[in-house]
């Protein structure tokens, strides 16, 4: 296989420059330049696997296959620890999933405070009614889960499960486009500036929500999903007011959001949460959450320490095609409302078998499909009991 290198060649004149590790180089008529691939005559970095994204989906993927003694390279465009978008809760089968694929659950440092969240404490709170108990997680195939929840700092815990996948990372490396044939995958990546091309006998997409691995697959899929934007805010507090320790309340309050809102304590922050569909001003949400919590719960807030977003498009799974798998997000998996970390592992390991037993002969599409339909089916009684939003799609 060779290796591709890219090169800009002006509009006009067609001069051409290369892309050093250092800058990229204009085109010596000094016009705005086009890209392109050109091949050079290297032999290509080669794996077993790549895995696209170290989320939870992809940490997962990476064990089954390491475990296996398959070679796989994890890239990841982030650089690691990086934050994600998250609540930051281990539900009862997430834990159950991480003692049985990477053995134990995390160590202390990735844990905040107040550690422990319990099923009883998520409150749905109404003007009229006051709170009630507010389920996030239901139980899977007859098998209830633990109803202690632990409050985790993602971007510790992603840390730890893709450093505990044993498996090779490489941060800062993003991928940009996929070229799939019957006898292995072609991918350009960028990493440091610098473009270049990777090779593999399977790809497994793990690359969350707004997934390029599946917008290369379904172009489609990005374009008509109904898609609903999350927006988190972490504020220190002076007071908690009405809000009761170890408390995470939520609100379903349409003038807010087109999601539930909801607030819990992580350390000495208050994380508020709301969300909308496209077109909606989610600065303005949580402006109006914020002077809610104030005006009705007497919360004191400080500063802010940090914000972060990011999307959740509702479409239905898709595993891939041919030698290209998505697990995780990027394959639609994420059960209920929101509650992903365990769809993300349980479809990223059960991908890094289908693969592995299929690197020996036979489909690892078909492999897949089967190991994960009773992930599909728990995914269609999740939706039958949503209770996640306060207004449809906007038509
Ligand atoms: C507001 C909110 C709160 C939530 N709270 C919870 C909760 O408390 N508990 C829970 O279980 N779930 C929760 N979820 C869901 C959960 O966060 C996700 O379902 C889960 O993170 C999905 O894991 P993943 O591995 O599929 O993707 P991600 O965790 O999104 O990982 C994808 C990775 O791919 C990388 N990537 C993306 N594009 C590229 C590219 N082109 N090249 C290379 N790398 C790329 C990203 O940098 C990222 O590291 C919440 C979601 C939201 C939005």
């Amino acid at each position: 296989m060779r290796c591709f290198q890219v090169v800009w060649r002006c509009r006009l004149c067609d001069t051409i420059a290369t892309e050093t590790a250092d800058h990229r180089m204009p085109a010596p008529c000094g016009r705005p330049a086009r890209q392109e691939w050109h091949t050079r005559g290297t032999d290509v970095e080669k794996h077993q696997v790549i895995i696209v994204g170290a989320g939870p989906a992809g940490a997962s993927c990476a064990k089954a296959l390491h475990d296996r003694g398959i070679d796989v390279l994890v890239i990841d465009r982030a650089r690691f620890p990086r934050h994600k978008t998250c609540s930051g809760v281990l539900f009862g089968q997430t834990q159950m999933l991480l003692r049985s694929y990477f053995g134990c659950l995390p160590p202390d440092p990735v844990y905040c405070s107040p550690r422990e969240i319990n099923a009883a404490a998520i409150r749905e709170w109404k003007p009229d009614a006051g709170s009630s108990r507010y389920v996030w997680e239901i139980a899977k195939d007859a098998q209830a889960f633990s109803e202690v929840y632990y409050n985790i700092r993602r971007a510790d815990f992603d840390h730890w499960l893709i450093t505990r996948s044993g498996a090779q990372l490489r941060d800062g490396c993003s991928l940009s486009a996929v070229h799939s044939g019957h006898d292995g995958v072609r991918i350009a990546v960028r990493s440091g500036g610098i473009s270049s091309e990777l090779a593999c006998d399977y790809l497994v997409g793990a690359d969350g929500g707004n997934s390029t691995v599946r917008k290369l697959l379904d172009p489609r899929w990005a374009a008509e999903s109904p898609t609903v934007i999350a927006y988190q805010t972490y504020n220190y507090f002076q007071s908690r007011g009405d809000l009761p320790e170890g408390q995470w309340t939520v609100f379903f309050k349409p003038e807010i959001g087109d999601i539930l809102s909801c607030v819990h304590q992580k350390d000495d922050t208050l994380v508020l949460c709301v969300g909308g569909f496209k077109r909606r001003s989610l600065k303005k949400s949580m402006q109006a959450f914020r002077e809610f919590l104030v005006r009705d719960f007497k919360v004191v807030f400080r500063g802010l320490k940090r914000d972060e977003g990011c999307l959740i498009r509702m479409a239905p799974p898709c595993l891939g095609d041919g030698r290209v798998l998505l697990a995780g997000e990027a394959g639609g998996f994420i059960y209920l409302n929101g509650e992903g970390i365990s769809a993300a592992m349980d479809t990223g390991f059960r991908a890094g078998v289908a693969v592995f037993e299929a690197l020996a002969g036979g489909s690892a599409l078909e492999r897949y499909a089967a190991a994960t339909a009773d992930i599909a089916a728990h995914m269609g009684l999740c939706m039958q009991k949503l209770h996640f939003l306060c207004a449809g799609p906007a038509a």
